[in-house]
């Protein structure tokens, strides 16, 4: 029986236990199972880029106020941010990246942008 590449998928001639073509097959494929996240991670991720995607586009100005319903519509999700940012007044601005929220009164929200930490 022909055994494959665990890398690349080639054919593999040679020992019975050999797995990999070249070293350079073992470290790819090695590398690959370093650098892979858990899908709990990359779930996380793609809601946040999603949340920043949205809060980029509705905030082109880098400040703007919108109601709430703009942004469920957008499909943003309230319950994934990546910092919070406390004024000395006590605000919180609610930030996904370098975008930002303030809830204001009534359903309105402040679209703020900070490139800065
Ligand atoms: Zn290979």
């Amino acid at each position: 029986m022909e055994k494959q590449c665990l890398d690349c998928e080639k054919p593999v001639r040679g020992r019975i236990d050999k797995k990999f073509c070249d070293d350079q097959c073992r470290s790819n494929y090695n590398n690959r199972l370093k650098s892979k996240n858990p899908d709990i991670v990359n779930f996380i991720n793609s809601i946040l880029k999603n949340n920043r995607k949205i809060l980029e586009k509705l905030n082109p100005d880098g400040k703007t106020k919108l109601l709430k319903s703009k942004l469920l519509q957008a499909g943003f999700n309230f319950g994934f941010h990546t910092h919070i940012y406390e004024t000395q007044k006590g605000l919180m601005y609610i930030f996904c990246y370098e975008y930002g929220y303030l809830a204001l009164e009534k359903d309105w929200y402040l679209l703020v942008k900070r490139n800065e930490i």
